[in-house]
């Protein structure tokens, strides 16, 4: 399934309610790998563990304004957007404090379009916006799929992949209905896949029959490289850019861009 090409950016939410699948690694990873083939590339950490923000070295004890304070129009994203190693990459940290924004904002008019009206406020709009989520359909995620014309779903290779998966469908939909028409699936992307195991195979052959035209051809191996590189604050490309993991990634990279049509630069 192809897009029309555009200027404006390609909005992309990582989503799955599951814990544990991939999502963060995917967004950390996908960004990084993005960013170092000259896309210019912001991500947004929505989760309050904010694994995606420690996974560049950005630890929100150390203070600094966090995604929340750019929602509740206290700063904008381009105030709360942290540079990284990679020229074309920027993050906007999330921080623990972010999980009372549910309750927070229980009256607030616009609560579910707060991220996309902070992104509309961006001056000058990377190419691609990636958005990793929580492992819950709430507030957080409902804000991210408002915010974003595409999804991508993370997959972990084990026996209840599925599981849970209409669900997430079913939220795309209402949200699609309620707040934001161009809302789609962008694909399927299969984690931790192992190639000696007959079960990843089982997965990858389900996942095909399912949903055909959007499951990545790349697969995302377990690879131990991507599990260690975020305690060195670094995504794995600049951790061990040989390892399987690393170019995985890349090779995920290359497949959105075909199926975005972001040229580079
Ligand atoms: P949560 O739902 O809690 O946000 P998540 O969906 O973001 O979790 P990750 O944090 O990306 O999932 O991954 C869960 C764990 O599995 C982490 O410890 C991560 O390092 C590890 N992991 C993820 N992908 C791989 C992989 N391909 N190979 C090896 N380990 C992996
Ligand atoms: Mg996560």
């Amino acid at each position: 399934m192809k897009h029309p090409p555009s200027t404006s950016p390609h909005r992309i939410t990582i989503a799955n309610q599951k814990g544990g699948v991939g999502k963060t690694t995917t967004a950390v990873n996908l960004a990084a790998s993005l960013a170092v083939l000259d896309v210019p590339t912001l991500l947004i950490d929505m989760d309050p563990q904010a694994n995606a923000s420690l996974a560049f070295g950005l630890d929100y004890r150390a203070g600094g304004p966090h995604v929340y304070d750019a929602m509740i129009g206290h700063c904008t994203l381009d105030e709360v957007a942290r540079p990284t190693e990679l020229a074309h990459l920027r993050v906007v940290p999330s921080h623990p404090d972010v999980v009372a924004a549910e309750v927070e904002l229980v009256d607030h008019p616009d609560r579910a379009r707060l991220l996309a009206n902070a992104l509309d406020g961006l001056v000058a709009p990377p190419r691609v916006i990636l958005v990793d989520c929580p492992p819950a359909l709430g507030f957080l995620t409902l804000n991210a799929l408002a915010a974003c014309r595409h999804v991508l779903v993370p997959l972990q290779c084990e026996f209840y992949a599925l599981d849970g998966l209409a669900r997430l469908l079913n939220t795309v939909e209402l949200t699609r209905r309620s707040y934001n028409a161009d809302l789609s699936i962008l694909g399927m992307v299969l984690t931790m896949f192992d190639k000696r195991n007959r079960l990843s195979h089982q997965v990858a052959d389900e996942v095909a029959r399912h949903f055909p035209d959007r499951l990545f051809r790349t697969r995302i191996p377990r690879n131990v490289r991507l599990a260690e590189s975020p305690s060195h604050g670094k995504p794995v490309l600049l951790f061990d850019v040989l390892s399987s993991g690393a170019q995985a990634h890349l090779e995920l990279a290359q497949e959105v861009q075909e199926r975005l049509q972001i040229n580079q630069g």
